[in-house]
């Protein structure tokens, strides 16, 4: 992957460009980005970066042989940890370690460069398994660390989610980190730092890898995804910074929720039962990834009228009509209630992905927002 295929995250691309320029690759780097970032797509560009033998100003080339074999995912020095778990097809689970599922790696990541951790285990069969990065996988990493690169100036360990780690791996890297084999370098591909050994943090480089801006997710769907401007505008709004839940969403979502959402708190500050029947109908018939799409809606639209009642109106990140109708709609809305309907909202989605009644608990919620309209008024 080239620096170019990510777009955004400008800052952090330069810091990385600048430190092969300065040569100051640190042996031990942390990429730590949220769910949807560029964490991993960053340290795989940064790798095929360094390793190129005919750097552009600010990108590899591309087209070298090292390029190719990186892009590829079969440079014989870069070498993956990931997690994984027992399949139909990996059935003893000393067998499941990276190495057995570096073909499926090889075909997922080109298609998803922003991946979750649960697409990965959907992709390899891992059906609702637990994955980790088992204390088998210690053995792997101390016999690919212990050969000379091959055709590489330097060699590449890339842990992906290093906090599924298992104890006996974290300290086999642990021991690496400390005496570290010359001219190799580490890549922690990390989603929560909370969750790592604070001896593993300390000696690693910490890049920090932002959340993808509003902007920018809207201008990847536009660009890359052929998503109209409105509603890529309304799905960067609804994913908070998440590219892998952006693309999702503009795949199997409708643009339903905003129109939706305002007839039905219509239908609930006027309690309108029969309606409020009507929408639990549709309600029901829409996906779960709908449901629960509307339900974040609705959290967003609440808190976007929290902060222009209550807090700075330029903090709201809205435009257009829906700016008109949480001007209006902050006018219903007090103190008193508006904490009971966040909370309530929140119970919903919960109650959706666990799959409840879908009609029964929209019915409720109507009900109950309805009633709430009416607190403080
Ligand atoms: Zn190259």
């Amino acid at each position: 992957m080239k620096f170019s295929e990510i777009t955004g995250v400008d800052y952090t691309k330069s810091t990385l460009i600048n430190s092969v320029k300065n040569n100051h690759i640190a042996h031990a780097q942390l990429f730590l980005g949220k769910n949807g970032s560029a964490n991993l797509a960053l340290a795989l560009a940064y790798a095929q970066y360094i390793n190129c033998t005919s750097k552009l100003e600010n990108d590899s080339c591309g087209t070298c042989p090292s390029c190719i074999k990186f892009s590829k995912l079969i440079h014989p020095d870069l070498h993956f940890i990931f997690p994984t778990s027992t399949t139909k097809k990996v059935t003893k689970s000393k067998e499941a370690v990276s190495q057995s599922f570096m073909k499926e790696w090889r075909s997922f990541i080109p298609d998803n460069p922003f991946p979750i951790l649960s697409d990965w285990a959907g992709f390899f069969g891992a059906e609702n398994k637990q994955c980790n990065i088992s204390k088998e996988e210690s053995r792997n990493i101390i016999r690919s660390l212990s050969l000379k690169a091959f055709e590489a100036e330097y060699k590449v360990m890339l842990i992906w989610l290093p906090e599924f780690m298992h104890p006996a791996a974290a300290n086999a890297i642990l021991k690496i980190l400390e005496e570290p084999p010359a001219k190799t370098l580490f890549f922690l591909v990390s989603n929560d730092a909370d969750k790592l050994l604070t001896t593993i943090l300390s000696r690693t480089q910490i890049i920090q890898v932002p959340q993808f801006s509003d902007q920018e997710i809207t201008n990847i769907l536009q660009e890359e995804y052929q998503v109209e401007i409105e509603k890529a505008k309304h799905i960067a709004y609804l994913t908070e910074g998440n590219l892998n839940h952006a693309v999702k969403l503009s795949d199997e979502v409708k643009d339903v929720s905003s129109d939706f959402f305002k007839q039905w708190m219509r239908i609930c500050f006027k309690n309108d039962f029969t309606n409020m029947i009507k929408f639990a109908d549709d309600f029901q018939k829409m996906g779960k990834e709908d449901q629960k799409s509307l339900f974040q809606y609705s959290l967003n639209i609440f808190r976007e009228a929290l902060l222009w009642k209550f807090a700075d109106p330029a903090l709201v990140r809205l435009e257009n009509d829906e700016l008109e109708f949480v001007k209006n709609f902050s006018k219903v809305l007090n103190e008193k209630n508006l904490e009971l309907m966040v909370d309530k909202l929140n119970q919903s989605l919960f109650h959706v992905e666990r799959n409840a009644n879908p009609k029964i608990l929209f019915t409720n919620l109507s009900i109950f927002l309805g009633k709430l309209f009416r607190i403080g008024a």
